[in-house]
């Protein structure tokens, strides 16, 4: 088992960037960051309560934009000067936000019969032939401005 929270040595990146978290250390199981065990995990509690006859791809898909919206809520109206300090009070809640998104996108790419990472995978190689590093370093340009 592994401390997330604790933000062990393999995670320096999270580490330099947030620090040390003030929640209680999180234990979790090793393999988190795979896609498929965690998909595997969510069909499963899905399975044990016999929701699949309810997650059809529209209410799976208004349930992702809803999520995404309480994700949003956190941020609405928030200025600039806000948004730092918005996310340092509200870590925990936003996690389980960013959390309710990826736990039902997972779902709903499995029940389409999408490989999520090879989907996300082939989704980058276009964004790099998109966004060439030459042409997008230090602007927000949309690929068809650059
Ligand atoms: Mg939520």
């Amino acid at each position: 088992m592994a401390v997330l929270c604790k933000r062990p040595a393999q995670y320096p990146e999270l580490r330099k960037r947030h620090g040390e978290c003030n929640s209680p250390p999180l234990i979790i199981p090793p393999m988190n960051d795979s896609i498929s065990s965690l998909t595997t995990r969510i069909q499963a509690f899905v399975d044990a309560r016999d929701w699949r006859q309810f997650h059809n791809p529209k209410d799976l898909a208004v349930a992702i934009a809803a999520e995404a919206g309480e994700l949003m809520q956190h941020f609405v109206w928030q200025q600039d000067g806000q948004i730092d300090e918005r996310v340092r009070r509200n870590r925990d809640e936003i996690a389980s936000e960013i959390a309710d998104v990826g736990i039902l996108l997972f779902e709903f790419a499995d029940n389409l019969g999408f490989n999520l990472g090879d989907v996300m995978a082939a989704k980058m190689a276009r964004n790099e032939e998109r966004y060439p590093v030459a042409k997008s370093k230090g602007n927000n340009l949309k690929y068809s401005e650059l």
